[in-house]
This record gives structure tokens, sequence and C-alpha cells, in this order.
């Protein structure tokens, strides 16, 4: 198979920085769309996988799985794309299409192994893992393109493929619906787009964080109250009051002061934390039959539905527009909680 060679920047080992590198790209199969890329979003998840937070990390870590970018050719059997289409990738680009999660819209979840955007096994090109979207030009199956609506913003609309769908489905899962009280914890990247959504939802949006300094800008997001975690009283003001909690919380932490801040029968979602937990108390969920769910990204369609919802209501990222070579500063201003509310890599800088 015919490939090309492109730009792009990625880390060679758990404790190095990001710098530029060559990789090969597929040449475009007939179920190909290839996109070159203008905007790439950067997700704690980036981080994590380039630091080998998660284990299980395969060097050259090219990460970048908020891709917003332009159709520049596409295969033969290609119906629903076009040259100069503006299209996004998200974090999945394989699934095996025939195992039930796959045939129920899950394919985050196939039983066969989902094939993610960087760091996976690359079907394609079996020498190497796949790479993601710091790089100036990705090639994706058909299925796993997402249109992105005309009307918003193509930088600010990056984050929505990682952040905004990661908090979309879990608030649709467990029907978060006009008047139930939902708290967001933790105001990063995930955690303003839960507000966006919660609030456009009907809901009454708590921002749970640790950074009063954060309050004022959760209300400008959406946020209808502010509850600052460390403040004992407040904490205590609030008990038993939650409908649901998005806890997008990227570390271990003690869960129990968010647990108790659950009503009877209801649920608070984890998606941040893929480590092990700090113990928790098993009477703070048994006395009052409440849960602690988790919740992998969204599949395909559902992350076309949120993108149709965002162009229909306007909702698009709070971010910060960065340079390519920038990547190492903002990699540290994310570990510490200073990202406002999401980095986007303008490409134009690493093409030239
Ligand atoms: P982020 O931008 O760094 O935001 C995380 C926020 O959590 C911080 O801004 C901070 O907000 C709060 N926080 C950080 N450390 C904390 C601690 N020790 N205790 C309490 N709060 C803390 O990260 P992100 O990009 O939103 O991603 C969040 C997590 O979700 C990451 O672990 C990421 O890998 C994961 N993720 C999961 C999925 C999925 O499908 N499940 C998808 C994408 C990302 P405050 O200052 O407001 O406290
Ligand atoms: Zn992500």
């Amino acid at each position: 198979m015919q490939k090309t060679i492109i730009k792009a920047y990625g880390s060679l080992a758990s404790n190095k920085d990001l710098k530029p590198l060559d990789i090969e790209r597929r040449s475009v199969g007939q179920e190909d769309v290839k996109i070159e890329i203008d905007y790439c979003g950067v997700c704690h998840s980036d981080i994590h996988t380039v630091r080998n937070d998660w284990k299980g990390s395969v060097y050259p870590v090219v990460p970048g799985h908020e891709i917003i970018g332009r159709v520049t050719k596409v295969g033969a059997h290609v119906k629903n794309y076009k040259v100069g289409d503006i299209v996004g990738v998200g974090c999945l680009v394989d699934s095996c299409h025939t195992c039930s999660s796959c045939k129920n819209n899950l394919e985050q979840f196939c039983e066969n192994g989902a094939t993610f955007t960087y760091n996976s096994a690359d079907k394609h090109m079996p020498k190497q893992q796949t790479y993601g979207g710091y790089s100036t030009d990705i090639v994706v199956d058909q299925q796993f393109v997402l249109k992105v609506p005309e009307n918003i913003d193509a930088a600010a609309a990056a984050p929505l493929l990682c952040a905004g769908i990661t908090t979309w489905s879990p608030l649709r899962h467990w029907n978060v619906k006009k008047g139930d009280k939902v708290g967001i914890v933790g105001l990063g990247g995930l955690g303003h787009m839960g507000v966006k959504f919660a609030n456009a939802l009907g809901a009454h949006v708590v921002m749970i964080t640790t950074s009063p300094d954060k309050g004022r800008d959760a209300k400008t997001l959406g946020a209808h109250e502010v509850l600052v975690s460390k403040n004992q009283e407040d904490m205590a003001k609030h008990r038993g009051s939650f409908d649901f909690i998005l806890n997008t919380i990227p570390v271990g932490h003690e869960m129990d002061p968010y647990i108790g801040l659950l009503k009877i029968d209801a649920t608070m979602v984890l998606v941040g934390a893929v480590e092990p937990l700090k113990p928790f108390h098993g009477g703070g969920i048994i006395m009052g039959r409440k849960r602690i769910a988790g919740s992998l990204i969204g599949g395909i369609k559902e992350t076309q539905e949120m993108l149709d919802f965002c162009g229909k209501h306007n909702i698009v990222s709070d971010i910060e527009l960065i340079n390519m070579e920038d990547i190492n500063k903002a990699y540290d201003r994310v570990t510490s909680s200073d990202v406002k509310y999401r980095f986007v890599i303008d490409m134009a800088s690493l093409k030239n």
C-alpha cells in the first residue's frame, strides 16, 4: 500500500516532552476520507497517554482525538462526504461492526476491540499503532467521520468530539431533564461542556469545584450555583439533594463527600478517574440505594446527534487557541487545573 509521510507532534517516552516527528499515513482506500486537519483539541487523556498513566502506551505516541478539518480526498465508495466538507473525528476510527455493541451504536464498547484514534493497534498499518490529530492530515473510514454544523466556529467545535460527547452521553443516558438538580464535578475541558449541556437540557446546574476563583466563569458557562468542595459547611448544606452528579476528576480521589451529596436512588457517573479509586464507605450507597456508574465517550450516532444539537443551540467550547510548539506548556497548565477551558491547537502552526 502506498503511504505518505506527514508532519506530526508526539512523544517518544513517558518522561519526554512532545516534539516534531514524521509519521506515515495510509493512502486513501475505497471507504476512506482524507482530512487536512485545521484544529485539534487537547484532552487530559492525551496527557495520561503520553505520560503512560494508564500503562499500555506504545511509543511514539501522537495524541489528539478532537479533530476538525476539511476533506481533501474521498475513496470510490464514500457517499456522504465530498472534497471541501468541514468534518470531525473523535476518539474512534474503527470497530468490528458485527458485535452486539456495534449493532447497538455503541462502537466504544466493541466486543472485538474498538480502534481508538491514537495508541490502538492500526488494522491498516500493522507495524504501527494509530496516530492522532496532532498532525497535518488523517485518513479515516467514512463510518467514523462526523458532519460538523456549518454555523458553529470550527476551532471551538473541536472539543465537542471528546469533551462534548463524553459529557452529553451520560446526561442523556441517565435522562437528565428540566428541574433535575445536577452537579458537575471539575471545571476543566469536560466539566465546562457538562455545565453547558446540563443547562441546555433544563437542569438546575451546580458547579462543584476545588477552585473558588472559577466560580464566576462557572456561572457565565451556565451554572446556577457554585459549590466549593473543600468548604465543609457548604457541602453539608447540599447533602442528599442531587438527582445526578457527573464526576470528571482526572485522578483517584475521596468519593465519600460526593456520594453524600446524592439523593435516594440518585446516580454519580465517573468519567475521569481511569485508575484505582480510594476506598469509599459502602454505607454511603447502601443507605439511600445510591448508584455509582461509569461512562466512556459515546457511539458515532450519538456523537452526530450531539453535534447537531450544538448546531441547533449554538453550543461550542470555550477555548484558548495555541500553536503546536506551545503544547508542552499547555500540558503543564492542564495538569495544574489551569485551563480555560480547553486548549485547541491551530494546526496551521504545524504546517508552516
Ligand atoms: P481537565 O481539563 O484537566 O479538567 C479536570 C478538572 O478536574 C480540573 O480542571 C479541576 O477542576 C478538577 N480536578 C483536577 N484534579 C482534581 C483533584 N485531585 N480533586 C478534585 N478535582 C480535581 O481534564 P479533562 O480533559 O476535562 O478530563 C477529565 C478526565 O476525564 C481525565 O482523566 C480524562 O482522561 C478523562 N476522560 C474520560 C473520557 C471518558 O470517555 N470517560 C473522555 C475524555 C476524558 P476544578 O479546578 O474545578 O476543581
Ligand atoms: Zn478526550
